[in-house]
C-alpha cells in the first residue's frame, strides 16, 4: 500500500498459472497459499500454483534472463526424523496425505529450480522459509500465531490443537526479508534454511502470549489436524555462513510489535480503546 505513490512501482493482478509476459531483472516467487487451513481449502489449485505457477515463472526468468527466487519451505523436510533440520536433510514427506498438496509441491517447486539451473542456466536461488509472524499479517490466516493473538485480544480461549507439546521456531518478517534479499543478491543457488532456530511448543506460545498481552488468557485444546509435524527448528549454520545472516529478533521482542498492529486493526486506530475488553468474537 505505501509504495502506490511510488511512480515506479507497478502492481499487475495476475495467476501465475497462466503465462505472463514481462520485463523484468528479478523474480521473488512467493506465489502460493502458505497457511495450512488456506492451501488445503482447494489443494488441485495449490498444486498447480507449486508445480504450472512455478514452471511458468521459470520460463518467463529464462527468456530474459532475470535472477529467479523461490520461496519453499521448511515443510519440505516434512515431520522430519533429524533434529534440528539442515539442508542436506531429505525429509519424511507424506505423498498422499492433506499436506502433500504444499509440501510435496514445494519439493516439486525446488526440483523445476535446479533443473531450469542446471539445464537452461537460470539463475536460481532457494530459500526454506521457517514460520514467520509479524504484523500485517492476515488477522484470520489460521495460523498459530495470528489465531493466538487475535484470540487473546478478542478474550476468546486460545485452541491449542493436540496436545500442545509440539514445537515450531518463529521468525520475525523483518529478518526474513534480509535473509531473502542476501540470497538474492548473493552468489549461492542454496537452498537456505531461513528461520529463527528458538524452539517453542505451542503451550509455550501461549505462554508468551500471555505474558504479552493478558495473564489470564485462557487455553482450550482441540484435536489436532492431520500429519502434523512433532518438530520444526531450522539449522541456520549454512545461511550464517555464506549469507552472513542470522535472525536479530527473538519471540518476546517480535511479538509486542505484531499485537499493536493487531490491536488497531481489531479495535479501530484509537489506543484509548485498547482497554476495552468487551469488543470480543464479532
Ligand atoms: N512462460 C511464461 N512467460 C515467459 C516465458 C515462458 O509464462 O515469458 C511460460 C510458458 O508459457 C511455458 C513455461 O513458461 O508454459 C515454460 O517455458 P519454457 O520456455 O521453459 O518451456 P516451453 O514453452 O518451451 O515448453
Ligand atoms: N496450532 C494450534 N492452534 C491454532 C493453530 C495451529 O495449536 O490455532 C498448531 C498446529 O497444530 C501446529 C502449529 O500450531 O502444530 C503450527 O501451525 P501453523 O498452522 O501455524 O503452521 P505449520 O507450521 O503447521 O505450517
Amino acid at each position: 500500500m505505501h509504495h502506490f505513490k511510488n511512480p515506479s512501482f507497478e502492481l499487475i493482478r495476475h495467476d501465475v498459472v497462466e503465462p505472463l509476459l514481462l520485463e523484468v531483472d528479478q523474480i521473488y516467487h512467493l506465489a502460493c497459499p502458505a497457511s495450512p487451513v488456506h492451501y488445503k481449502h482447494n489443494p488441485v489449485k495449490t498444486i498447480k500454483t507449486n508445480v504450472v505457477g512455478t514452471l511458468n515463472m521459470l520460463g518467463l526468468a529464462k527468456r530474459v534472463g532475470a535472477r529467479f527466487l523461490l520461496t519453499s519451505t521448511s515443510e519440505v523436510y516434512g515431520d522430519p526424523l533429524q533434529h534440528p533440520q539442515v539442508e542436506t536433510y531429505w525429509g519424511n514427506v507424506n505423498p498422499i496425505g492433506v499436506r502433500s498438496c504444499y509440501d510435496e509441491g514445494k519439493r516439486t517447486a525446488e526440483t523445476l529450480a535446479m533443473d531450469y539451473h542446471r539445464g537452461a542456466g537460470v539463475e536460481v536461488r532457494i530459500a526454506r522459509i521457517f514460520n514467520t509472524y509479524g504484523p500485517r499479517m492476515c488477522i484470520d490466516d489460521g495460523r498459530v500465531v495470528s489465531n493466538f493473538v487475535a484470540q487473546a485480544l478478542r478474550k476468546e480461549p486460545m485452541t491449542v490443537y493436540g496436545d500442545g507439546k509440539q514445537t515450531r521456531s518463529f521468525q520475525f518478517v523483518s529478518d526474513l526479508v534480509e535473509g531473502l534479499m542476501r540470497l538474492m543478491e548473493g552468489e549461492h543457488v542454496g537452498p537456505f534454511n531461513l528461520g529463527n532456530p528458538g524452539e517453542f511448543t505451542m503451550l509455550e506460545l501461549a505462554q508468551v502470549v500471555q505474558e504479552t498481552i493478558d495473564p489470564n488468557a485462557r487455553i482450550e485444546f482441540r484435536p489436532n489436524t492431520e500429519d502434523d509435524p512433532h518438530k520444526r527448528k531450522p539449522d541456520i549454520t549454512k545461511a550464517k555462513d555464506l549469507l552472513g545472516w542470522e535472525p536479530k529478533i527473538p519471540l518476546r521482542q517480535g511479538l509486542p510489535m505484531m499485537v499493536s498492529d493487531f490491536r488497531q486493526r481489531i479495535f479501530g486506530d484509537h489506543k484509548e480503546e485498547d482497554t476495552a475488553t468487551n469488543t470480543s468474537s464479532s
